[in-house]
């Protein structure tokens, strides 16, 4: 199947390209993202078919369906790496909390957030492409904390293969922190930056767009890729687990198949929720996507009304920062999908130029069909997280705001499936204070020992052994020396 670009071609990159061209150079004409031409039909016997089969049997058929250019050999290989998940037969486990109410537990890969879902495949097929075109690639990765260590964790060792990771010095939980700092791949350089987490983006923003930068990586003999959402490579794995889910609940009795559920995402850059909306596309029985967001509530307000306004916005830093956005740059597909290249040029021009894109009323309904959004404060999650575990069940700062949305946005009596996408142990000051009910400055080391004595909850090894480990990149930089340290460290490797 071939690849296109949401806001048209510009004549000099090809028309239609691979899913490997796709993957391995991400960037489309005007600025724009590549998309698949057409989304996979899976047939209406697709679900009957698959309840018998395992998570990578599932995906492998999705894969496939999508007739993407990579040998069922290295497909497989890929998908192998759930295997380092807690349960290799289950790696995205959906467990049941209430009545109607389950949980996607997306969490449960090497590094403890969602992002390994898809980073773990994505990085072995990335760098088997690399090998056998014989090219190498660096990979430039701006992480708030979750992004980082799954992509260190997915390239280590990597052939053919080199990533750069810049993270906010202080802006990141010790666990986030340490999972990178302490990362031994050879292949890898981690890079703490003295600023915010927009001055690490900003600055891969303005690298990945230099061409004197390309130049020096030319001189090594290397091109540029991303790993980030925009990259397709990411957003097909993405797809699976929402069917995964609904297997999942039919084989656990709380419906039956052509039952209609919900899917409540916790969203930031919209790729998890992207990859729920093309399985909708692809058959997926789904009554609405419910997006929750935190105070930085663009999404809401674009779904709710049609306008993205980042005018007088500016980003707030809360307890669930992964969620902390304002450009979210997948929202981009599903304007493609709906109402087609010109209009996404359009669109998106605007928001470049203008900071703000305004849909008409007939796409704001249009919109509407798929979509259903909310917002929630951090005293909203700090009572979810509490309220939860006195019912037996342990979350996440970013899972508790989709407790919002299951209470408000549900206008039916329909089973609902909740997206937990980070494990308590990445974020234990914020559940602690949650606890507790109070806001005493916890460290990470002693959240994580009080939670886990306290609420007899289970600390993974991966985790506990962090604070132990070596510390093997230690340099914190200023933003103006961030070129000239990648560029020292190609020379050296
Ligand atoms: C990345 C991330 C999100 C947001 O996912 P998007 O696909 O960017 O919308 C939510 N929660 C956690 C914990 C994350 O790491």
């Amino acid at each position: 199947m071939s690849f296109i670009e949401t806001r048209g071609n510009d004549g000099v990159k090809a028309n239609e390209v691979s899913f490997s061209e796709a993957i391995l150079s991400p960037s489309a004409s005007f600025g724009g993202l590549y998309v698949p031409k057409d989304l996979p039909d899976l047939g209406k016997d697709f679900i009957q078919n698959h309840i018998d089969k395992s998570y990578k049997e599932l995906a492998f058929d999705i894969l496939k369906a999508f007739k993407i250019d990579i040998e069922d050999s290295e497909i497989k290989k890929a998908l192998d790496l759930y295997d380092n998940f807690d349960d290799k037969n289950n790696p995205s486990p959906v467990v049941k909390v209430k009545d109607d109410l389950y949980v996607n537990e997306q969490y449960h890969g090497p590094t403890r957030a969602f992002k390994d879902m898809a980073l773990q495949p994505f990085g072995s097929i990335l760098s088997s492409l690399a090998q056998k075109k014989n090219e190498n690639y660096l990979i430039l990765a701006a992480t708030s904390g979750d992004t980082g260590p799954a992509a260190l964790s997915t390239f280590r060792n990597k052939k053919n293969i080199q990533v750069v990771c810049l993270y906010p010095d202080g802006g990141t939980s010790d666990v986030q922190r340490l999972q990178m700092v302490c990362d031994k791949g050879e292949n890898l350089k981690v890079l703490g930056i003295e600023g915010n987490f927009d001055d690490a983006q900003n600055a891969l923003k303005s690298l990945l767009s230099s061409n004197s930068f390309k130049q020096e990586l030319e001189k090594e003999n290397i091109k540029l890729s991303a790993a980030n959402s925009v990259n397709f490579g990411r957003i097909i794995f993405q797809i699976i687990y929402h069917f995964w889910s609904y297997l999942e609940l039919i084989r656990q009795n709380a419906i039956k198949n052509g039952e209609k559920i919900y899917l409540v995402v916790p969203s930031g850059n919209f790729g998890n929720v992207l990859g729920a909306y093309y399985a909708q596309k692809m058959g997926l029985n789904v009554e609405k996507l419910l997006v929750a967001s935190n105070e930085n509530n663009i999404l809401t307000e674009w779904i709710n009304t049609g306008i993205y306004d980042i005018r007088d916005k500016n980003l707030k830093l809360t307890k669930s920062p992964a969620m902390d956005i304002l450009k979210s740059s997948n929202i981009e597909r599903v304007i493609y999908d709906l109402f087609g290249v010109k209009r996404t040029k359009e669109l998106m021009e605007d928001l470049n130029s203008k900071n703000i894109f305004t849909m008409s009323q007939d796409e704001t309904k249009e919109l509407q069909k798929y979509f259903s959004a909310t917002f929630s404060n951090d005293s909203f999650g700090n009572q979810t997280i509490k309220d939860f575990l006195d019912n037996g069940y342990l979350m996440d700062p970013h899972t508790a705001t989709c407790i919002k949305a299951y209470k408000e946005l549900r206008d039916k009596d329909l089973i609902t499936v909740i997206y937990s996408t980070a494990e308590w142990t990445k974020f234990s000051p914020t559940v602690l204070n949650a606890l507790n009910q109070n806001s005493i400055k916890y460290v990470d080391k002693e959240a994580l020992e009080e939670i886990s004595t306290k609420f007899n909850a289970i600390l993974p090894n991966s985790i506990k052994k962090l604070f132990n480990s070596e510390v093997i990149h230690d340099l914190v930089i200023k933003k103006d020396n961030i070129e000239k340290n990648i560029i020292s460290f190609i020379r050296k490797s």
